[in-house]
């Protein structure tokens, strides 16, 4: 969840109701968002450690959203693990 800032970037801000959706890392044009994949707690990050060993953005590259890159959409699996489910 982000809080709106004037004349300066948003904010993050009611961490403890982020859903994981990971939209915002998506939508993030320069790859400065990541979101951890612990969606049952919270957690605490170091963005330099984050940078270097490149999770900033990196669930968008992985999917290959933005420009430049290729999408990975053909190569999901995910509709095997909801086959399980039923
Ligand atoms: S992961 Fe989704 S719910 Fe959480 S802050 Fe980003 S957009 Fe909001």
């Amino acid at each position: 969840m982000f809080e709106r800032v004037p004349d300066a970037p948003p904010t993050i801000a009611r961490q403890s109701d982020c859903q994981t959706c990971y939209m915002c890392e998506l939508y993030c044009p320069v790859d400065a968002l990541y979101v951890a994949p612990e969606s049952d707690m919270q957690t605490s990050v170091n963005e330099a450690e984050l940078a270097e060993v490149g999770l900033l953005g990196s669930y968008r590259e992985n999917i290959g959203w933005g420009h430049k890159r290729a999408s990975t959409a053909k190569a999901d699996q995910t509709f095997q693990i909801l086959k399980q489910m039923k």
